[in-house]
């Protein structure tokens, strides 16, 4: 019988801090020689490109969401994989990273990762961890469906930003976890503090130890046209939320980027869940810029070293993603 390939899934809301903890986690013995597979709900994939994984056995889904409008995508990178891998096309990996959208519900992932003939047969998964910002936990899981089915399926929670939040908000947080799912094993990380094993082995353990993987459930099946490229085209407009990439280009400083974002925030103020790009400045720099619900200002830092081969051909602009109802 062939050794199935581990799948490590890593959830969370927009703007957690997945990309975060997994850049770290790439560093480290247990992951360093993964695959990697990233989800991006925009057309223009940035988290690629922040987390400068070298390694050549990755793959972008841009423009879909793996849940809903991206499966079929995921199901054929997860194919060419197996096979790069068998032929030795890419570098040798043990274990394959999915980092799915914010907005994603890790249920119908997970019964396509058991149902879906090529994938179960050769993968298995390892263990699912979500994300969850402290200072936004309570108003995201009250209001968004997507983050508390991330939170359901989560064998650990790791709760992010803890020193942006009051001890008092903390306790609230781990309250309301224990209340929606009593078994959840949750972590507390500040700045992508926690190690890959750590957090890894305790969600191995809730998928060994226990029956309490998601349920079944039936899920909106949505048109999408894969394309030659394996990228997965939405077809119709999943979850609710509607994604759109703004064009920056002639801004001369950091300060006056700020000020046109900031701008911006203000017009969508109502709707807007998060803001990322990579933004060019008149000297030809570029500068990554974050902004997430919650946020007191929008985070402009220059594009560091290991971005700059992902960097290349990629617009300089911002995708927001906002509320559509
Ligand atoms: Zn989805």
């Amino acid at each position: 019988m062939i050794e199935k390939i581990p799948i490590y899934l890593l959830t969370g809301f927009l703007g957690s801090g997945k990309t975060t903890l997994l850049k770290r986690w790439l560093q480290e013995p247990l992951l360093q020689h993964s695959a990697l597979i990233v989800n991006e709900i925009g057309a223009v994939g940035l988290d690629h490109a922040t987390l400068g994984y070298a390694s050549d056995a990755s793959a972008l889904l841009a423009d879909s969401c793996v849940c809903c409008t991206g499966l079929p995508g995921l199901h054929e990178a997860l194919e060419n994989l197996f096979w790069a891998r068998l032929h030795r096309g890419v570098a040798r990996f043990d274990s394959v990273v999915i980092e799915t959208t914010g907005l994603a519900d890790p249920a119908p992932l997970v019964t396509s990762l058991k149902t879906h003939r090529f994938v179960s047969e050769r993968f298995c998964l390892a263990g699912i961890v979500t994300t969850l910002g402290a200072p936004t936990a309570l108003a995201i899981m009250t209001e968004f469906a997507e983050a508390r089915s991330q939170l359901d399926a989560a064998g650990v929670v790791v709760v992010t930003k803890t020193d942006l939040a009051a001890d008092a908000q903390l306790d609230a947080v781990s309250q309301a976890l224990r209340r929606s799912n009593p078994a959840t094993h949750i972590l507390l990380s500040t700045q992508g503090s926690l190690s890959a094993d750590e957090v890894w082995h305790a969600a191995r353990s809730a998928i060994d130890s226990s029956q309490r993987s998601p349920k079944d459930r039936s899920w909106r099946v949505v048109k999408a046209r894969v394309t030659a490229a394996g990228l997965v085209r939405r077809a119709i407009a999943p979850h609710n939320a509607d994604t759109r990439f703004e064009t920056i280009v002639d801004e001369v400083s950091a300060d006056s980027l700020r000020n046109s974002l900031a701008g911006m925030i203000a017009r969508h103020r109502t709707r807007l869940l998060r803001m990322k790009g990579i933004v060019q400045l008149a000297d030809g720099t570029s500068v990554v810029v974050q902004f997430t619900r919650g946020d007191e200002k929008v985070q402009i830092s220059p594009a560091p070293e290991t971005m700059q081969t992902a960097l290349t051909g990629m617009p300089s602009g911002v995708t927001l993603i906002l509320r559509s109802r």
